[in-house]
């Protein structure tokens, strides 16, 4: 019999979750968003309670010190965390890549273990001025000369790139092959001569989270700074993205949205226009109906799919099925939340207008809308629907 309940424990665990949202990060917003940075003090503060608390890396396995979280578990915890603002959510915990997994024994002790605890900082450098959606055209290079590689190219949009202590960085190993064995990811530490950081890219949204321009200029690092193996760097990256996109996208949009609607709720009640609650019209209870029934959609595809991935199952297509579908409820329920609170929905005293823009950019990153309709249409064309 199928049981769709949630154990006490990962109830607990997802309570403390909500309350350390929405106790410690959420003060935080307005004045985040008003100084474009989280205030030191603040995060050092908050750090120390989410490390007090256990919070950190809890999807990476408890042998490298992670909370070892099943996909359906973490996606659950995230739902909480997107129902704050991922520049807070970002700056507290850093991004704890599950592409580290294949660290060696010196890398785990350098980089790994760090940046689980919360030490490190880590950035990803994949996207290029001339590469987006199509990743494998990248130009940077590395080249072998004796024991060192030396790395050649420019990065930009890479998020924590100002702060982070070390760049996962893709580059070309050998041209001809490209995504077929010639992309290898590196290890590259901040502060390595010939690697700069350029400048911060100002954005639409993400106000108190940098994404920067990156150059590396024949900047020359140890032969083990491969992150697993040479030639091996694309094929890592997409066996680790499932993760990440139900989860940061899948389950942070279900919790934004949420809180979403629960503004809209509270708010349908309480504002009268024409002597009656505007909760009362049917065109802003159709609002309402709708984002309820598309978070609780995107809710189940977000659960379905974590759990194949807990069966050790591959689901891409899903995968895609969801990070489309969730990135682009968040739009129109943000959308909706601004219509039914009028003026009040476009002014900054309240956190729509920035849920609205911070929103905008899970269509974009993390593979578009566009990508991946493509793949599922593939996926559809030559197999079937596949459920
Ligand atoms: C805030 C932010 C943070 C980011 N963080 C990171 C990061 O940490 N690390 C990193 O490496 N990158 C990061 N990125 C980059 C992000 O992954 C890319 O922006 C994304 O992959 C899209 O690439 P692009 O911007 O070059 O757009 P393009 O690929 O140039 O796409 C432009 C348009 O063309 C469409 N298009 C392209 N190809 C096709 C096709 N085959 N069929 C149909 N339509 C197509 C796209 O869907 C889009 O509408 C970030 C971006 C942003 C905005």
């Amino acid at each position: 019999m199928f049981d769709f309940s949630v154990p006490s424990d990962t109830q607990l665990l997802v309570d403390t979750v909500r309350r350390f949202v929405t106790q410690e990060v959420q003060p935080l917003e307005n004045e985040t968003e008003a100084l474009g940075d989280v205030p030191p003090e603040a995060l050092k503060r908050v750090r120390g309670k989410a490390q007090e608390l256990g919070l950190f890396a809890m999807n990476m396995p408890e042998d490298c010190g992670g909370g070892g979280l099943d996909n359906i578990t973490m996606c659950l915890v995230e739902e909480e965390f997107g129902k704050t603002s991922d520049a807070l959510i970002r700056r507290v915990f850093g991004q704890v890549y599950p592409m580290l997994l294949p660290c060696n024994a010196a890398q785990r002790e350098k980089y790994l273990l760090p940046t689980v605890r919360g030490d490190k900082i880590c950035a990803m450098a994949i996207t290029e001025p001339g590469a987006g959606s199509d990743a494998a055209s990248i130009s940077t290079t590395a080249r072998l000369e004796g024991d060192r590689w030396v790395l050649n190219g420019g990065k930009h949009f890479i998020s924590d790139g100002d702060i982070a202590d070390y760049v996962i960085v893709m580059a070309l190993t050998d041209k001809e092959k490209r995504a077929r064995g010639g992309i290898t990811l590196f290890l590259v530490d901040k502060g390595t001569p010939g690697f700069t950081v350029n400048r911060v890219q100002p954005m639409m949204g993400h106000r108190g989270y940098g994404h920067a321009e990156l150059s590396f200029d024949e900047c020359s690092i140890p032969f083990d700074s491969v992150l697993g193996e040479v030639g091996g760097g694309f094929k890592l990256i997409m066996n680790s993205v499932a993760g990440i996109r139900l989860a940061h996208i899948g389950a942070r949009a279900v919790g934004m949205a949420s809180r979403v609607l629960e503004m809209m709720r509270t708010y349908a009640s309480e504002r009268k226009q024409f002597g009656q609650p505007i909760g009362d019209f049917q065109m802003v209870q159709q609002m309402i109906a709708d984002s309820a029934t598309e978070i609780f959609a995107t809710r189940m595809m977000v659960l379905n799919t974590a759990w194949e991935l807990d069966q050790g199952r591959e689901p891409r297509d899903k995968v895609s099925m969801v990070k489309l579908y969730a990135s682009e409820m968040i739009g129109r329920v943000a959308d909706r939340g601004i219509q039914v609170f009028g003026g009040m929905g476009f002014c900054k005293d309240l956190p729509l207008e920035r849920i609205y823009r911070d929103s905008r950019v899970t269509r974009l990153y993390d593979g578009t809308s566009e990508i991946h309709r493509m793949l599922i249409a593939k996926a559809v064309i030559k197999n079937g629907l596949v459920l």
